[in-house]
C-alpha cells in the first residue's frame, strides 16, 4: 500500500490515525485544545499531508467505507490493535460518525486506545478491557475525580508524562517513551499493545 494512500500510520510500532494539529479555523482537529497542550504538542505544531488527506477522509466517505479501510490496513500491519488521535483530536462534527466507527471497529474484535478532550466523544464511547478512550484534562484533581470506571489522562506538562487515571486511582506515568505501571511497579517501554496484554496503564481494569 503506497505511503499517500495509507490513513494509518505508525507509533511506537502500533497503527494510529494522527488528525492535523491546531484550532478548526485553521483547518485543525483540536476544538477544546489549551494553549499550554497546543505549546507543548508531540506534533510540534507541524501539520502533514496526511493527515489532511485522512481528515477529508472521514469527513467524505460513510461510516461503512471507512471501518472496511481501516480494517484493510490493520490487515496490512498485520495488527488488531488501533490507536486513535496520537495528536489531533476528533472536531464536533465528526463525534457521532466516530463513535460508530469505534463501535464497529470493537464489534470486530479491534483493540483501541485513544487520547481526546472531546468530552461528548469520550462520554459516549463504552469503557472495556479492549477499548479505552482517555480525556485529557488539566488537573491531577480533574483526572482523579472523572475516572470513575473510566480513564483520564492529566498530561503533566513540566515533566513530560502522562498521568493515567482509572477508578478514582493513578494507574501509570507514561512519556511515550516510557511506562510506569503503578499496579505493578515496573518501568517497560510504552507500548499501548503490551499495555493491553496486561490490562496495565489505560488498560488497568481496576483493583
Ligand atoms: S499507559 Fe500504556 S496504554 Fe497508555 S499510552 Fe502509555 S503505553 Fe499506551
Amino acid at each position: 500500500m503506497e505511503i499517500e494512500d495509507r490513513i494509518l500510520f505508525l507509533e511506537n510500532g502500533s497503527p494510529c490515525i494522527f488528525f492535523p494539529v491546531g484550532k478548526l479555523a485553521d483547518g485543525g482537529t483540536c476544538n477544546f485544545m489549551t494553549d499550554e497542550c497546543y505549546e507543548n504538542c508531540p506534533s510540534c505544531g507541524v501539520v502533514h499531508e496526511h493527515e489532511i488527506k485522512a481528515l477529508k477522509y472521514f469527513k467524505d466517505n460513510p461510516i461503512g467505507e471507512i471501518v472496511e479501510r481501516i480494517m484493510k490496513e490493520l490487515s496490512y500491519f498485520e495488527s488488531t490493535f488501533l490507536g486513535w488521535f496520537s495528536w489531533g483530536d476528533c472536531p464536533p462534527s465528526l463525534t457521532e460518525k466516530i463513535v460508530e466507527i469505534v463501535r464497529r471497529l470493537n464489534e470486530s474484535g479491534i483493540i483501541q486506545n485513544g487520547f481526546t478532550r472531546n468530552k461528548t466523544l469520550w462520554e459516549k464511547i463504552p469503557c472495556k478491557n479492549n477499548l479505552r478512550f482517555s480525556l485529557s484534562v488539566d488537573t491531577e484533581k480533574d483526572a482523579n475525580v472523572s475516572s470513575n470506571s473510566k480513564t483520564v489522562c492529566f498530561p503533566d506538562i513540566s515533566r513530560a508524562e502522562a498521568r493515567v487515571f482509572f477508578d478514582g486511582k493513578m494507574r501509570a506515568r507514561c512519556s511515550g517513551y516510557f511506562c510506569i505501571h503503578l499496579d505493578t511497579n515496573r518501568t517497560v517501554e510504552a507500548d499501548c499493545e503490551q499495555c493491553y496484554a496486561g490490562f496495565n496503564g489505560c488498560f488497568s481494569n481496576g483493583g
